[in-house]
C-alpha cells in the first residue's frame, strides 16, 4: 500500500497536520463531402470515429468499440508507428475522420496520417516563435485540435487560433486569441460548440487576465469574450460576474492580471447549450503580494458554466478558494447521468489538483458530493452542504512565515492528463500523484515591469530546502492508476506505480483501460477488476492519453508518446522515480493481430556529476537561489534538478565559467534553443550569482551520489 507507507512517512516527520485523507459501432451515414464534421456527428459519438477532444462533448474519453476486449487484448501488436521531427513534450490525444488521423505535436505542429496506413497526408507549422517557451511555465506542448465542416483547429502556444484546411493542410484563417504574447500562452484544444470554436489560455504565472472566447468556426471572427477575474475597477465591470467577484478581491490585482487562466479544460453540453470550464490559480500566488487579500479572489481556481451562445454566466463553484498553492481547477471536467439517492442526475465529475473528487449538478452547480482522491493536507474536508474546504492554519504559510509541506502541491493529484469514465462499469479512471510541495513567502518580494514577461512571479517560492528533505520528498512521491466509484465516492481498484506523471487513460466497452505509463509501458487492464492483461514497451515515457477508432471493421487504439510538460521540469526530483524518462516523440497505432516493431531505443544517458568546486558566497548562493527559482525553474528544474529535454544545469559545463553563463544568460548565444536573453531581468552580477548557486547545488547532489554509491 504505497498511499499507507508514504503517510506513515509524512506523519513521522509530523508534518502532516492532519489527513483527509454509446454508439452501437455502426458506421454513421457518410456526410456530405462538402458538410464536413457537423454537430449532429460530435454530438451522436459513433465509436468508429474520434472527433473531439475528449472523445464526445461530455468528455468521458468512453468508446463503445467491442472488438478488443479483456479476452483478446494479449493479441494487441504494433500496426504502426510515425516519429515525430521534435523532442520536446507530447500531450495531445489524436483525433479520427474520414480515414485520416490528426493530431498536434510540440510547438502547435499538426501531422495528418492515414490511419490504417501511417502514411503522412500532411504536416502543418504554425512556426510559434522558439522564444515564445521564456514565458510558458510548462514546455511546449499542446493538447489537441478540433475538427469541424471541413477545416482543422489548432491553438498555437503563442496565443493564435488557426483554422487548417482538413484536405490539404493549408491555413484558412489566423486570429489573436490573447491580449498579448508576451504573458498569455495556448497549450489547450479548442472546443467547438454550435459553429462557435472556444478556447481560454494559460499564463496565471505571469501577467494574464483568464479568459474564454468564442470564435466564428467559418471566419475566425470573435463572438464574445467572459473574463474569469475582474479588471480595473475604475474601467467599469464587463457585466454583474465581474461586480460581484471584485468584493472577493482586495489591494490592485488588476496591475498583475488577476491570474484563474482557463488553461484546459472546456466541455459542452448541447442539450443545455451550456459551456463548463476550469480556471487556473489567483495571480499572484501569494495573497499578502500586491495585498490581493484573504478573500475567496473569484472566480479563480473553480468551474464556470456559460451559456455557449451569448457568454453569460449561469453558475460557478469554486474548489480552492484563496487559492495559494496553485491549486488549477483546469483539470477536465466530465459529464456523465449518474443515479444519486435513487434519482438521476446531471452531474459534471471533477477532479482537480487540490486532491479532492467533486460531483455537481450540472444545470445548477449545486454541491453533491465531494471526497479526497490523494493525499490532502492543506484542508481538513468540505463542508457536507456547499462543498467548501475548510482551510487549515498552517497552509496560509504568508501568515506563519514558516514553511509549508503541502500534499498535494503545486504538481497536482491530478491535472491536464485526462481521465475516462465507463459507463459500463460506472468508475473514473484517474491518473493519480502522490506528491508534495514546500511553500514559503518569499521575502522582500516585488513585482517587476519585466517580472511578469521573464519570471514567475509567484510571490513564494517553492523551497529545495535541504538535501534530506529533497531526498524524503521523492521517496514519498508516486503515483497510481485509481479506479474511483463518484456515486459512493470511493476507491474500487488502483495500480501503483513508482513515479507520478503517468499518461492518461481510455475506457472502452471491451471492459478495459488503456494507460501509458511515465516508465515506459503502454499497458491495458480489465476495467472492472484492474487486472493487467498487456503491455507494450516504447522506449519512452507517456503522459498523453489513448484513443481508439475503426476503419474496414478493425479496431485501433493510437497513443502519442514522449516524455515532457511540467513533470519534466520535476523529473530528476520526482519521476525518476520511474526510471529515465529518456524523451523520443513518436506516434504508435495498435491493432490485433499486429507484429510491428519499434527501431532499436538509443541508449540512457547516464550522467554523473563532475562539478567545479565551490567557491562563491552564501549571499551568492541565496540571491543566486532565488533568481534561479523565478528566472530559471520553469525550464531548468526545482533545485535545478532538471528532466529530458532541458539541460540539467549542474551539469553543464558552462558553469565553470563565468564569461560562459554571461555569454548564454545576459547576452542570448543559444537563443535559438528557445534559451533567449534575460538581460531586462538579470545583470551580470545576478547571473555570476545563479552560477555560483548552480555549482553549490550540483557539489551538495554529488556528495549524495557518492554517498548512495558506498
Ligand atoms: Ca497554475
Amino acid at each position: 500500500m504505497t498511499r499507507g507507507r508514504t503517510l506513515n512517512f509524512w506523519a513521522a516527520l509530523a508534518l502532516v497536520p492532519a489527513l483527509v485523507g454509446c454508439g452501437s459501432g455502426v458506421p454513421a451515414p457518410s456526410p456530405l463531402a462538402t458538410q464536413g464534421v457537423t454537430d449532429a456527428m460530435i454530438a451522436a459519438g459513433n465509436g468508429d470515429e474520434w472527433l473531439t477532444y475528449g472523445g464526445g462533448y461530455d468528455e468521458q474519453r468512453f468508446s463503445p468499440l467491442t472488438q478488443i476486449t479483456d479476452k483478446n487484448v494479449g493479441q494487441l501488436g504494433l500496426a504502426w508507428s510515425a516519429d515525430m521531427d521534435t523532442a520536446r513534450g507530447q500531450e495531445a490525444t489524436p483525433l479520427m475522420h474520414d480515414g485520416t488521423l490528426y493530431v498536434s505535436t510540440a510547438w502547435s505542429m499538426v501531422k495528418a496520417y492515414d490511419a490504417k496506413t501511417g502514411a503522412l497526408k500532411w504536416s502543418f507549422d504554425p512556426e510559434v516563435p522558439r522564444e515564445t517557451l521564456a514565458h510558458v511555465c510548462c514546455d511546449a506542448v499542446n493538447r489537441g485540435v478540433a475538427l469541424y465542416g471541413n477545416k482543422v483547429y489548432v491553438a498555437a502556444l503563442d496565443g493564435r487560433l488557426i483554422a487548417i484546411d482538413q484536405k490539404t493542410g493549408k491555413q484558412v484563417w489566423s486570429t489573436k486569441a490573447v491580449p498579448d504574447q508576451k504573458n498569455y500562452a495556448i497549450t489547450g484544444a479548442p472546443r467547438i460548440a454550435k459553429g462557435k470554436v472556444l478556447i481560454g489560455s494559460a499564463g496565471a504565472e505571469y501577467k494574464a487576465r483568464g479568459s474564454i472566447a468564442a470564435f466564428d468556426a467559418e471566419t475566425g471572427k470573435e463572438l464574445w469574450r467572459w473574463h474569469t477575474v475582474p479588471g480595473n475597477p475604475a474601467d467599469g465591470f464587463e457585466n454583474d460576474a465581474m461586480e460581484r467577484a471584485a468584493k472577493t478581491w482586495a489591494g490592485k490585482w488588476w496591475e498583475v492580471g488577476g491570474g484563474g487562466t482557463v488553461w484546459d479544460s472546456i466541455t459542452y453540453d448541447p442539450a443545455s447549450d451550456m459551456v463548463y470550464f476550469g480556471t487556473g490559480n489567483a495571480e499572484p500566488w501569494n495573497p499578502d503580494v500586491m495585498s490581493r487579500g484573504d478573500g475567496d479572489a473569484l472566480y479563480t481556481s473553480s468551474i464556470v458554466a456559460l451559456n455557449a451562445s451569448t457568454g453569460e454566466y449561469a453558475w460557478h463553484f469554486q474548489e480552492t478558494p484563496e487559492d495559494r498553492w496553485d491549486f488549477d481547477s483546469d483539470a477536465q471536467i466530465t459529464l456523465a447521468d449518474l443515479t444519486i439517492d435513487g434519482k438521476p442526475r446531471r452531474v459534471v465529475m471533477h477532479a482537480p489538483k487540490n486532491g479532492f473528487f467533486y460531483v455537481l449538478d450540472a444545470r445548477t452547480g449545486a454541491f453533491l458530493s465531494g471526497k479526497p482522491f490523494a493525499m490532502v493536507n492543506w484542508a481538513k474536508g468540505l463542508d457536507p452542504k456547499t462543498g467548501r474546504p475548510d482551510i487549515l492554519p498552517e497552509a496560509r504559510y504568508e501568515k506563519t512565515g514558516g514553511v509549508f509541506i503541502g500534499l498535494p502541491g503545486l504538481y497536482g493529484a491530478h491535472t491536464w492528463h485526462p481521465m475516462s469514465f465507463s459507463p459500463k462499469t460506472g468508475l473514473v479512471y484517474i491518473p493519480t500523484n502522490n506528491t508534495a510541495m514546500a511553500y514559503k513567502a518569499a521575502e522582500n518580494f516585488e513585482i517587476t515591469d519585466i517580472g511578469g514577461q521573464m519570471g514567475l512571479d509567484f510571490g513564494a517560492v517553492a523551497m529545495p530546502a535541504d538535501a534530506k528533505v529533497r531526498s524524503d520528498v521523492k521517496a514519498a512521491t508516486t503515483g497510481a492508476l485509481m479506479a474511483w466509484d463518484p456515486v459512493a465516492q470511493k476507491e474500487v481498484w488502483r495500480v501503483d506505480y513508482p513515479g507520478p506523471s503517468n499518461g492518461g487513460t481510455l475506457a472502452t466497452a471491451g471492459n478495459l483501460v488503456f494507460q501509458g505509463t511515465a516508465g515506459g509501458e503502454f499497458r491495458a487492464y480489465a476495467a472492472d477488476r484492474g487486472t493487467p492483461l498487456w503491455s507494450f514497451p516504447v522506449q519512452t515515457g507517456i503522459i498523453a492519453a489513448p484513443m481508439t477508432y475503426a476503419i474496414d471493421g478493425e479496431q485501433y487504439v493510437a497513443i502519442l508518446a514522449g516524455w515532457g510538460g511540467l513533470w519534466d521540469i520535476f523529473s530528476g526530483v520526482l519521476a525518476s522515480n520511474s526510471g529515465p524518462p529518456r524523451n523520443i516523440s513518436r506516434l504508435l497505432v495498435f491493432k490485433l493481430g499486429a507484429n510491428g516493431k519499434l527501431p532499436p531505443a538509443p541508449p540512457m544517458n547516464a550522467m554523473v556529476l563532475d562539478p567545479p568546486a565551490f567557491t562563491g558566497t552564501a549571499a551568492q548562493v541565496a540571491q543566486g537561489g532565488n533568481l534561479f527559482s523565478r528566472y530559471c525553474s520553469g525550464c531548468h528544474g526545482d533545485a535545478a534538478v532538471a528532466g529530458a529535454i532541458n539541460p540539467d544545469l549542474r551539469h553543464s559545463g558552462a558553469i565553470a565559467s563565468a564569461d560562459a553563463i554571461k555569454s548564454i544568460v545576459v547576452d542570448g548565444a543559444l537563443k535559438h534553443n528557445g534559451m533567449v536573453s534575460f538581460k531586462s531581468a538579470v545583470k551580470p552580477a545576478d547571473a555570476e550569482a545563479i552560477r555560483h548557486y548552480l555549482i553549490k547545488r550540483a557539489n551538495e547532489d554529488k556528495a549524495l551520489e557518492m554517498a548512495a554509491r558506498k
